[in-house]
């Protein structure tokens, strides 16, 4: 059986989801570790991709080339964008936008030069199953979240969001840029530094690829606050979760 293909950007994240697997094997790709294994019986490698769009594309490009896996997710962190996109949401991805390629007038701007397109979809089914897996997990979020923890990094009822998220190489952390990046992209719920790039290099290989993402910061001038935190206490419990129901389903329907 060919595996499925788990890549994220934090370390943390990843270090929860390691500890998941089974019968692991873990080799060097380049400057990166990958590690196989099962996970709910499903064969499954996983990745590191480290930050920006290169680490990530060429972190797919490997795991794709390596191990031809039938399908990617990518897990991670995000600034919310969206309006009631809020500290604790999780974002589903559709589609992805490079927020920062501009290459016109040659090409429009933010198309892609020779795709001819500037937006990625994700794949309908697998952008489907990930958003029931959120939706289970978020019914009741105190499963898995202190509830002292969501108070304390303000996360209140947190919700499940669909729809387009945008990446580009930089850490979008001022209302100035914000502002900017909601009026270029209104119908963006969410930006971060590497779905853009893992979409592009799935649509070259025709791999079905899934995206989720924690919001950890509304992109604005608070956006550094307590990051490590949110991502050890809060983030890496839910991607945990979230792809431990996902896979659970898969494996029994
Ligand atoms: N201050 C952090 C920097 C992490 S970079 C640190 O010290 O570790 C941010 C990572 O989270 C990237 O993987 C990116 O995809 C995501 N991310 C979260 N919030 C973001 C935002 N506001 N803008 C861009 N990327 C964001």
């Amino acid at each position: 059986m060919k595996p499925i293909a788990i890549v994220g950007a934090m370390q943390q994240e990843l270090a929860g989801l390691k500890q998941a697997l089974q019968n692991t094997h873990t080799i060097k790709l380049g400057s990166r570790e990958v590690t196989s294994g099962t996970w709910h019986g499903q064969p499954v490698v996983l990745a590191l991709s480290h930050i920006g769009k290169v680490a990530a594309a060429t972190t797919a490009t490997a795991m794709i080339e390596r191990f031809d896996v039938t399908e990617l997710v990518f897990t991670g962190v995000a600034g919310g964008l969206g309006q009631g996109v809020n500290v604790g949401d999780m974002v589903v991805a559709t589609e992805f936008l490079q927020h920062d390629m501009d290459a016109s007038p040659l090409f429009p701007i933010y198309e892609v030069p020779m795709y001819g397109r500037a937006h990625f979809p994700t794949n309908l089914h697998l952008t489907q199953s990930l958003k029931a897996a959120a939706q289970d997990i978020l019914k009741n979020p105190a499963q898995w979240i202190d509830m002292d923890v969501m108070r304390e990094l303000h996360v209140h009822a947190p919700k499940v969001h669909a729809g387009m998220v945008v990446s580009g190489d930089r850490f979008v952390s001022t209302n100035v840029e914000s502002r900017d990046l909601q009026q270029r992209q209104p119908h963006a719920l969410a930006v971060e530094m590497e779905g853009a790039a893992v979409a592009q290099v799935c649509l070259d290989y025709g791999v079905p690829f899934g995206a989720v993402r924690t919001i950890s910061d509304r992109a604005d001038d608070a956006a550094t606050v307590d990051f490590s935190r949110f991502i050890h206490e809060v983030a890496s419990r839910y991607t945990l979760a979230l792809l431990g129901t996902w896979l659970s389903k898969r494996s029994s329907g």
